[in-house]
């Protein structure tokens, strides 16, 4: 069969002007050296800059070089599942624009493919240049989603060649959150891991703030479990065994005549089970919001363009 062995190289960038053609040109080289039959797939997540100009120029002079332009900025997840959705190839390979994820690795993994693996994950050997405070949040993060996926995510990264089946098994999920990362080692097949170093960011600067990070956590955690929901539970069970000594002591001291004394457990009591109270409506409010998201079933991403 004709093209049975195409990679599709999917690169969602957003705002990354000034490294569409250098990264382009670099990942061309690379499999024309090793005779790999490809295309990129860019995928434009909404830019605000010339993104999109730079691609569509691109695409122009080169027939293998294609890409997807979004109505508005969808986040890097969305733009990971559109081009799934448009590739061609037999297996896909997601890789940054930065260039942080290097290049010369899709050699290794798509070798690795063609030895019958279904699922190439490159894992990162180090974490490269981050703060304190964004290295200890990570780290938390990466632990808990750890422990609800039951697969090792420490070093986890989108950076992942998938056989075709393996994209149309993602491709026909129905949630809407998905966890690239995650939902990409849960699914199983015939995996391998190679490590890749992180490299420094080619240009620019990383297009994730605190807040949108914390988001992408939180939404990530409670979309992979309902553990946050149970804790409300045994939040629940250890206010009733507290209410019941203090209870008991409130019912002595009426009895010996001391009752009185008990204003100030009174407040406490009465402060720390309101927060409570406050704390698990929150936690349940964000589960129906989640069941709203997903119940509205719109799309994950919306193409405005193709080239
Ligand atoms: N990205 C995207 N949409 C976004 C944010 C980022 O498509 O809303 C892309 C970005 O262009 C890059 C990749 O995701 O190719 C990784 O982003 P970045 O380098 O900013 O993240 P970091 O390496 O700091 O985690
Ligand atoms: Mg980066």
């Amino acid at each position: 069969m004709e093209n049975s062995n195409k990679i599709s190289i999917i690169i969602p960038s957003y705002n990354e002007e000034q490294l569409i053609r250098n990264t382009s040109e670099v990942v061309s080289e690379i499999m024309n050296q090793n005779n790999i039959p490809f295309e990129i797939l860019f995928v434009d997540d909404g830019s605000k800059d010339g993104t999109w100009k730079q691609i569509l120029s691109l695409s122009k002079d080169n027939s293998n070089i294609h890409g997807i332009h979004f109505s508005r900025n969808f986040g890097k997840e969305s733009a990971i599942y559109a081009g799934m959705q448009y590739a061609k190839g037999d297996c896909c390979v997601v890789m940054d624009c930065d260039l942080q994820h290097p290049p010369i690795k899709i050699v290794e993994m798509y070798r690795l493919w063609e030895q019958g693996y279904e699922v190439v994950e490159a894992v990162k050997e180090d974490r490269g240049e981050e703060s304190g405070i964004h290295r200890f949040m990570a780290n938390l993060f990466y632990k808990i989603i750890s422990k609800l996926t039951d697969i090792d995510m420490m070093n986890a990264s989108d950076f992942k060649l998938l056989d075709r089946k393996v994209m149309l098994v993602l491709l026909n999920m129905k949630e809407r959150n998905s966890f690239f990362r995650a939902l990409s080692s849960w699914v199983g097949f015939k995996t391998i891991q190679v490590p890749f170093r992180v490299a420094e960011r080619e240009a620019g600067e990383s297009k994730w703030s605190t807040k949108a990070l914390v988001k992408y956590a939180i939404l990530n955690i409670t979309s992979f479990s309902s553990a946050p929901m149970q804790i409300v539970t045994i939040c629940g069970f250890i206010m009733l065994i507290i209410s019941f000594v203090f209870g008991i002591n409130s019912i002595i001291q009426y009895v010996t005549g001391k009752a009185l004394g008990g204003f100030t457990t009174v407040i406490l009591l009465q402060l720390f089970s309101s927060s409570i109270i406050m704390i698990c409506l929150g936690i349940i409010g964000y589960y129906i919001a989640q069941i709203y998201e997903e119940i509205k079933g719109r799309p994950k991403f919306i193409v405005s363009e193709k080239c």
